[in-house]
């Protein structure tokens, strides 16, 4: 996809819906895990100018705006805003044994805020960098073919992208007693064919892809930053944006101009486009 594809107009890209009633209240200091990773160019919002400017603006750290400001990073200068902290040195982040003990967690400094659905249900979502990968049963597979068409990709660029994917963060799972008894009695109960270890979207049973290793070590879509370039992204956590900025697009839709974030001591930071984009591809 390139930047010419998502159009100059809209260039800020939001990488997740905004949840603006979630205030970041974390105090830890990004700096000394962010050394460790060689993540230099991971701040606490709180380093942040109170007026910048970048060519593209990632809202939300997550499982998709992770990869987004890696790969755009490539030929822009670009901003990713992250309302949590990082996921690194958290155990009930990388390990896969602690995956519920991440969900259960409703201190202010949880990977997990816990919110509770219109309709009642009591759910989970991400507040780090990283988002759902860091958080989630890890389950990994290609969407179908007919799914890609029918929204209308590049089926060549999107399996490009599956493979960048699944090189950095896919592993074969191991398969214990109780999944293997799973796989017999779908099987048994014919959802076939047994199609055995695939990343393909495929009618009948499969083994699909994890993002836990064979050590029950989580590898999640925050790793794709040290696939960025250094010098032309800037991550800020506990950045919480509260406002885009939309100037009117005469007949055509609002074009967005800017964001608004909030640091952890409740400083406002404004941030503008520039430029447009370049010539950004992803893989
Ligand atoms: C318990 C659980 C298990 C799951 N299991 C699987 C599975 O096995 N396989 C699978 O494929 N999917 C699974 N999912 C779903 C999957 O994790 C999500 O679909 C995916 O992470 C969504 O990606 P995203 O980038 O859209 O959002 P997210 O990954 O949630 O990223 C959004 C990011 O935006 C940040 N953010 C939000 N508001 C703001 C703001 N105002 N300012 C700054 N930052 C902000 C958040 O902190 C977050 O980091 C699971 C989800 C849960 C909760």
């Amino acid at each position: 996809m390139s930047a010419a594809h998502m159009g100059r107009a809209a260039a800020l890209i939001l990488a997740t819906l905004l949840a603006s009633s979630c205030v970041s209240v974390s105090v830890t200091v990004a700096s000394k895990e962010a050394r460790r990773y060689n993540f230099r160019f991971v701040r606490h919002a709180r380093d942040a100018p109170a007026v910048s400017y970048y060519n593209y603006i990632v809202v939300g750290g997550g499982t998709a705006g992770c990869p987004l400001a890696a790969t755009l990073s490539e030929h822009s200068r670009v901003l990713l805003l992250e309302r949590g902290g990082l996921p690194y040195g958290n155990r009930n982040v990388s390990s896969e044994y602690h995956f519920a003990d991440a969900l259960a967690d409703t201190s202010p400094l949880s990977p997990a805020q816990r919110f509770v659905s219109e309709d009642g249900v009591v759910n989970a979502r991400a507040r780090v960098l990283g988002g759902g990968s860091c958080l989630n049963a890890g389950f990994y597979t290609r969407a179908s073919a007919g799914y890609v068409r029918a929204a209308g990709w590049d089926a060549r660029l999107v399996n490009a992208s599956y493979r960048w994917v699944e090189r950095a963060l896919v592993f074969r799972p191991g398969v214990p007693r109780w999944q293997r008894a799973l796989h017999a009695g779908l099987l048994e109960a014919g959802v076939t064919p047994d199609n055995g270890y695939t990343l393909e979207h495929l009618p009948g049973t499969k083994i699909g892809g994890t993002i836990f290793d064979r050590r029950g070590r989580r590898h999640t879509a925050a790793d794709f930053l040290r696939r960025a370039h250094p010098r032309r992204l800037t991550v800020f956590l506990h950045a919480t944006v509260s406002r885009v900025l939309f100037r009117p697009g005469g007949k055509k839709k609002p074009v967005a101009y800017g964001v608004v974030f909030t640091d952890s001591v409740g400083g406002e930071h404004h941030v503008y486009l520039r430029g447009g984009g370049g010539a950004a591809r992803t893989r």
